[in-house]
């Protein structure tokens, strides 16, 4: 793909067609005019919203401390500066590539030069007896956000089905409500997908510290109207325990908008497999953002990432590459998570069965893991130690080796 990309002449495409309308699609046009690209620039997008952020939904968003506009990433005005066409609410339904020509569920057509997918992915649903009730939501849209935050401000008992990112900072945003939380989490452990199990009990502790009851490795048997108030719910767990609670939240994990490019005949295997300039094996469409399996040039491989950095940064050398402007794609991938009084970052690649080299003391809240190899740094985990994984970051982008006992010694300052 790269090859392709390289060996075509860069013609200014006259139109380009952005499907999807969240962080990555902001950055796509945010990009492309910044570039300078002056041609015709088409969103489709099936929310209402411009493009904002989505961070803040589990957080400042359902605590009723931001607002739609307040998380904007383009406000509707600067989409109007850009002279941006927004197709919303509207769906691309289907995309012709013979003819360049994209299909869209209110009926309309566009001729594009050029077309840059970044349609995210939807929150996995609890399928059956495990998601047969009304009083459960899920939280992926600034609407979901918002309508959840308000049911949170009404409610004394919370149940979170899943003890992932999404599980645990909603778990989080309710104590700080004041709301009873209970978390439900299948795995042996908390975010076990994505960290060491030296954090994901760390993560165990501060819930519980905080008054969260965590059932952990506990199969979610049903989930339904309570039998003796439908405006409840009751869970049955597998074992047998039961628990009420006024509502319910699940946050299971993301799945991939990738069902238009697949109908496009484009090889799709976990997100639309791209290259490191985001382009898909048809030249003339790209992928980016959550959607996308990338070649990460840093990691050596392909990943999909479902994170702030990468929506912006994948989304940037995306749009870039689409009007001839290739800069391989090579950030180191790094995602952050904020719960009560812990900003807990991690960079790179962390093995999630390994033993990291820790620095500091998980007791006070204040540590940082690294993941070595050949005396590199190649992950890090730093719970509210923002700076040590800002030297680490420079020292990976360098190539810098590291030695294991100076990193484990605090009384050795790391800079
Ligand atoms: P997630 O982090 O993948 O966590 C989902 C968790 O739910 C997993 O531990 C999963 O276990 C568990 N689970 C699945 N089915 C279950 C069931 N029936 N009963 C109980 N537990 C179940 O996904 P997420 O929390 O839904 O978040 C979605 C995406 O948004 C993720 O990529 C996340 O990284 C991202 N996000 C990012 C941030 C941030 O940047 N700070 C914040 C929130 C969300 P298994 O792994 O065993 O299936």
């Amino acid at each position: 793909m790269t090859e392709t990309l390289q060996g075509v002449e860069p013609v200014q495409p006259r139109t380009i067609a952005v499907v999807g309308g969240g962080q990555a699609a902001g950055w796509v046009i945010k990009t492309l005019r910044k570039e300078s690209f002056g041609g015709r620039l088409v969103m489709v997008a099936d929310e209402i919203h411009a493009p904002y952020e989505r961070p803040p939904l589990s957080k400042a968003v359902l605590s009723g401390d931001a607002t739609v506009d307040s998380v904007a990433l383009v406000k509707p005005d600067d989409l109007k500066a850009l002279n941006v066409e927004c197709w919303q609410p509207d769906r691309a339904i289907e995309i012709d590539r013979d003819r360049h020509l994209l299909r869209t569920a209110e009926g309309r057509e566009l001729q594009y030069d050029r077309l840059i997918v970044a349609t995210g992915g939807a929150a996995r649903r609890l399928q059956g007896s495990q998601g047969a009730t009304k009083n459960l939501a899920y939280l992926r849209t600034i609407d979901d956000a918002v309508r959840l935050g308000a049911r949170l401000r009404d409610m004394k008992h919370l149940l979170v089905i899943g003890g992932g990112w999404i599980g645990l900072e909603v778990a989080a945003t309710a104590r700080k409500l004041g709301v009873d939380v209970t978390v439900v989490e299948g795995a042996p452990r908390l975010c076990a997908r994505t960290v060491p199990p030296l954090v994901s009990a760390f993560l165990a502790d501060l819930h519980r510290e905080h008054g969260v009851q965590l059932h952990i490795g506990a199969g979610l048997y049903s989930l339904e109207d309570h039998p003796d108030d439908s405006r409840r719910v009751l869970a049955k767990l597998e074992g047998g325990r039961c628990i009420d609670a006024d509502f319910a939240v699940a946050g299971i994990g993301l799945v991939p908008h990738t069902a238009l490019a697949e109908a496009a005949g484009l090889p799709v295997q976990d997100g639309i497999v791209v290259d490191e300039y985001g382009a898909t094996e048809d030249p003339s469409i790209f992928a980016c953002g959550d959607v996308a399996n990338h070649m990460n040039a840093w990691l050596g491989r392909r990943v999909r990432l479902e994170s702030w950095a990468n929506a912006q940064n994948q989304a940037i050398a995306t749009a870039k590459a689409a009007i001839g402007i290739l800069e391989p794609y090579a950030e180191i991938p790094w995602f952050w998570s904020d719960q009560y009084d812990v900003n807990l970052q991690i960079l790179g690649d962390v093995p999630v069965e390994s033993m990291p080299v820790v620095r500091g003391n998980m007791d006070e809240k204040r540590a940082s893991m690294f993941f070595l190899r050949d005396d590199l740094i190649r992950g890090v985990v730093a719970i509210n130690a923002a700076r040590d994984l800002k030297l680490a970051r420079k020292w990976m982008n360098q190539g810098r080796k590291v030695d294991k006992e100076v990193l484990m010694d605090t009384t050795i300052p790391l800079a």
